[in-house]
């Protein structure tokens, strides 16, 4: 985003700004720009590859991130943490309630697994892109591009 937008959206918005707590509105921005940040960018990424493809698929097992119906391909979009990715971010287990995260990134992971083999079953093939790779878009193309050859 350049400077100049920046300012452009500060100013539009300033009043309702005004109103909001401002520890709660920076609280809920992070966890808002956490929870679709690496959705995003895979979107973005993936749309310059010129696939088909699509983000809504609720009645898919593990509603996959985004799908190429004609395809037959689903990615999912992992995040490091939350699905226990083996990098740094996703080597790192909170130092409290450490065994609730165990166990929340543990059922994650099952979860996940069942999605992949019911939509195996349904003829579907899967592709999961971590957060961390994200990073190298080189890297994301390489993966989807061989996924829809
Ligand atoms: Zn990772």
């Amino acid at each position: 985003m350049t400077g100049k937008a920046k300012t452009r959206k500060t100013k539009k918005r300033g009043r309702r700004f005004a109103k909001v707590d401002p520890v709660r509105s920076a609280t809920m921005r992070a966890v808002r720009s956490r929870a679709t940040t690496a959705e995003l960018r895979a979107r973005s990424l993936i749309s310059q590859l010129g696939g088909r493809a699509s983000y809504n698929s609720p009645t898919l097992p593990g509603k996959p991130d985004i799908i190429f119906h004609s395809q037959r391909k689903a990615v999912f979009v992992h995040g490091c943490f939350w699905h226990g990715h083996s990098c740094p971010r996703g080597g790192r287990v909170p130092r409290t309630n450490r065994a609730y995260w165990v166990r929340k990134v543990a059922s994650n992971r099952r979860r996940h697994r069942a999605a992949v083999r019911a939509l195996r079953q349904l003829g579907w093939a899967t592709v999961t892109l971590w957060e961390c790779e994200l990073k190298n878009a080189a890297r994301v193309s390489r993966r989807i591009g061989l996924c829809l050859a």
